[in-house]
């Protein structure tokens, strides 16, 4: 793992594996149907796959809306679903691992995603609003956050990093 810039092979094997978790644990807590990341999966970016003026090093990660998704076949019921995604901010998650209390990539990125995802669902099925007021953002980021703990609260390692929230790293 290399402390600065852009996650390495290895790295992207291991969020990509927490995403796994994240996914099922999500799925979990609000009650989804079990194909519910198969019929609306969202993609995942790191800096390897994102345009230089997406980057932003100074956030652990965001959801991002990519909008509709042309389906061919059914484009009429499908033409107004926007997808979304989560883009990791590579450089911010390996300098959080550096901080005194060392985490490790896999249970920073599994919390990391489990809040992304919480994000998606409540886009789709809260009618939260993507573009919504800073304050509107604000109030979604503490929901978003309270429900990220509960969903994370008991799974190992990952009671420290239900701290990280309120000491600023923003995601
Ligand atoms: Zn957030």
């Amino acid at each position: 793992m290399t402390s600065e810039g852009f996650f390495t092979e290895s790295d992207r094997f291991i969020v990509s594996r927490a995403s796994l978790l994240a996914e099922s644990l999500v799925l979990r807590y609000f009650d989804l149907a079990p194909d519910e990341w198969t019929k609306n999966p969202y993609s995942l970016f790191t800096w390897k796959e994102t345009a230089p003026w997406l980057r932003d090093s100074n956030v652990l990660a965001q959801t991002v809306r990519i909008g509709s998704r042309n389906n061919a076949r059914n484009l009429k019921a499908r033409d107004d679903i926007p997808c979304y995604g989560v883009l990791l901010q590579d450089p911010a998650i390996l300098r959080t691992l550096l901080r005194p209390h060392k985490h490790d990539l896999w249970t920073l990125g599994l919390f990391v995603l489990t809040h992304e995802l919480v994000h998606i669902v409540r886009f789709r099925r809260f009618e939260v609003d993507f573009y919504g007021s800073q304050e509107d953002r604000e109030n979604e980021e503490k929901v978003v956050h309270k429900v990220t703990s509960e969903i994370l609260s008991g799974v190992e390692n990952t009671d420290k990093l239900l701290n990280l929230y309120e000491s600023g790293s923003k995601f």
